[in-house]
């Protein structure tokens, strides 16, 4: 498997630090807000590259951080006249709903930064300790930029350039810093904002020390994979590679993935230039497994221009999966024989080809355009092979191999099929009457085949009750 690394500009064959296992974050959106199709992108991509090395059996821990204190958070809440936490927990809320709906699995561990903030004021101490940090008159604490040597590593800026470009950025109250590319690791509370106690002043973080914090607790000090929107790469990555491997004297993370822009007429979709769809928006108009498609339809590196007609072509190439899935359960459902035929037997061979195609697109840095052209041949090839003669154990081998691959890119592909109330009370009659008449296999047969359905009986005083698990 070869993933595209930032730090080295190559695409490197992944070798995990643990065999079998692999530790990744991506850094999650601010919570001020319903979130938007751009920041959906990180969530998608990443999400399909987790499911397809789990695919590859390795176990991933998949860490994605809310940051859940900001000056946006805070802003927010002031024009609401709320607590920054009720802002922040209800678009938590609000964000995991769209990641269920655009099917996004959820992190292993969702950590929020106010959470985490015995382990940053750890953290900064350390860095302050150890001479990467200082404390400045007002109580801000920065990280000394110059102190780190490999500053730069991962946006390969040269400091020097960096030094000149930022000397303009200096702002009034930053007078205070050693160098103009020192940054914020713990900055004074101002009127009216939350704040945490720590031994420079009442305050709170910054925001790239919570990411090193978090990514250290809740996956060790160094890790596999790193990722997020390529924004992120300068200063935010850079910034938390110069904390963690000056704080843990180790290299932090091995692979940096960084996802391509998602633009609107060429400009990138951001809160801030007004011109975004939130995921609710486009819920509105389609389902979340069409933006879903869409995403993956291009390379996570390149950018990714929205449009209509896009989102048209998506909801089409969609279409035909599922259709094609509807057409062989229904061959499978009429089919006038069970086993496959010797020349069935054979053909079944082929359809590993299609998952090699799979395979070896996904291998390729996560090419999911590729792997989505693989399951068009798939969906090609049962179009023309299997008909009415076919068996239904050829039928289902094949709509198995579709579902199982769009599975792995995270795309429903089957129809789930609703169960009427009418036929789950039949059910729930002949299952009391065969307890009536001592037939107990049956009566627990009834029972798993409604549990296979989601439906949960209860033996209650009253009778029989049931429901939708
Ligand atoms: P934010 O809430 O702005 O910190 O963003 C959360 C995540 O979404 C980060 O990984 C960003 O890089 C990513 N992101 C934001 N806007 C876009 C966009 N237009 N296209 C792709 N990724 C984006
Ligand atoms: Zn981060």
């Amino acid at each position: 498997m070869k993933i595209y690394n930032t730090l080295t500009k190559q695409k490197e064959e992944f070798v995990p630090l643990v065999p079998g296992k692999v530790s990744m974050y991506v850094c999650g959106p601010t919570v001020y807000n319903l979130i938007h199709i751009g920041n959906a992108r990180p969530m998608i991509v990443f999400d399909t590259a987790r499911r397809y090395m789990e695919h590859r059996g390795y176990e991933v821990n998949y860490v994605s951080n809310f940051t859940d204190v900001d000056d946006k958070i805070i802003k927010k809440a002031m024009e609401e006249g709320v607590t920054a936490e009720e802002i922040s927990q209800r678009y938590i809320e609000e964000c995991k709903k769209d990641m269920q709906g655009m099917n996004v699995r959820p992190a292993t561990t969702h950590p929020q930064a106010t959470q985490e903030i015995d382990g940053m004021i750890e953290m900064i101490q350390t860095l302050i300790d150890k001479g990467f940090a200082y404390v400045a008159e007002d109580g801000t604490v920065y990280f000394r930029t110059r102190k780190f040597k490999e500053y730069g590593k991962l946006s390969h800026k040269n400091l020097d350039d960096l030094r000149g470009g930022n000397r303009s950025l200096l702002v009034t109250g930053e007078e205070q810093k050693e160098d103009p590319l020192d940054f914020v690791l713990w900055k004074p509370k101002k009127e009216g904002e939350p704040f945490w106690e720590s031994p420079w002043c009442k305050g709170r973080p910054g925001w790239h020390i919570e990411c090193s914090v978090m990514a250290k607790k809740y996956l060790g000090e160094e890790i596999d994979i790193h990722a997020g929107g390529e924004d992120l790469i300068f200063p935010h990555h850079e910034n938390e590679i110069a904390q963690s491997e000056c704080c843990n004297g180790k290299i932090f993370a091995r692979y940096w993935m960084h996802n391509g822009f998602l633009n609107i007429d060429n400009r990138k979709m951001s809160k801030s230039l007004g011109n975004f769809f939130t995921v609710r928006e486009i819920a509105e108009r389609y389902d979340l497994q069409v933006l879903r498609f869409f995403m993956l339809s291009a390379h996570y590196r390149s950018p990714l221009n929205f449009s209509a007609e896009l989102m048209e072509a998506s909801a089409n190439g969609l279409e035909r999966i599922v259709t094609a899935v509807e057409n062989l359960k229904f061959l499978s459902a009429n089919a006038q024989t069970a086993e496959m035929t010797e020349a069935e037997t054979q053909e079944t061979a082929s359809l590993s080809e299609y998952e090699k195609k799979f395979d070896e697109a996904m291998d390729d840095d996560f090419n999911t355009a590729d792997a989505i052209s693989a399951i068009f041949e798939l969906v090609k090839y049962a179009n023309t092979n299997v008909s009415t003669e076919s068996s239904r154990a050829f039928a289902d081998a094949v709509k198995n191999k579709i579902t199982e691959l769009a599975d792995i890119l995270g795309l429903i592909v089957e129809k789930k099929e609703e169960v009427l109330d009418s036929e789950i009370e039949a059910l729930i009659e002949e299952r009391q009457a065969a307890r009536k008449a001592k037939n107990f296999a049956r009566a627990d047969e009834i029972r798993d085949i409604l549990l296979k359905q989601g439906i949960v009986l209860k033996d209650t005083r009253e009778g029989v009750k049931w429901e939708r698990a």
